[in-house]
């Protein structure tokens, strides 16, 4: 469930993204995962087409080290339009909640960096984000290549994410 005043917009980062239609304050609930969200596993996505594949990974997000939430057919929920941004004004609180990390002002694009959840080792994409911050290349190595840029998300990652670290040797 997203936050009442966040509506789909067309965006400058990548194709549709989510504004924020008045002023939300640091720490407000951006979105809460809903009870009925259905995952799959990377053994059930294998067995799609590429096609499928491609479809669902363009719009999707992990939620555990081998459970991926995306498009399925049922109504679409307007969260998944979340935008990635190098410089980003979302994160998560915890598995289920992400909250405003900064005061976000009306017309203002909503975002998250997509290294908070996606630890996949063919997470890959060419960022255009337009932020000074940008990164360029996005990817789960990151985290780990960019010691400033974990001390900056440590509170905002999912535990999968952090789970990941730990396993590639980071003290967390
Ligand atoms: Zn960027």
């Amino acid at each position: 469930m997203l936050h009442p005043h966040i509506i789909v917009q067309e965006s400058r980062i990548a194709g549709q993204g989510l504004f924020a239609k008045t002023f939300i304050k640091q720490g407000e609930i951006i979105w809460e995962r809903d009870p009925w969200e259905k995952h799959y596993s990377l053994r059930e996505i294998n067995t799609w087409s590429q096609e499928q594949r491609n479809r669902f990974f363009s719009c999707s997000y992990q939620v555990g080290e081998d459970l991926f939430y995306g498009m399925d057919g049922s109504p679409p929920d307007p969260a998944d339009y979340m935008n990635h941004s190098c410089d980003p004004n979302v994160g998560f609180l915890n598995d289920k909640t992400m909250i405003a990390l900064r005061d976000i002002l009306p017309g203002e694009e909503v975002t998250y960096d997509y290294v908070m959840s996606e630890t996949r080792a063919d997470f890959y994409i060419e960022c255009k984000c337009h932020s000074p911050m940008c990164r360029r290349i996005i990817s789960p190595r990151n985290l780990i290549d960019n010691p400033a840029l974990l001390r900056k998300y440590r509170k905002y990652l999912m535990s999968h994410v952090v789970a990941f670290l730990r396993r590639q040797g980071l003290e967390l």
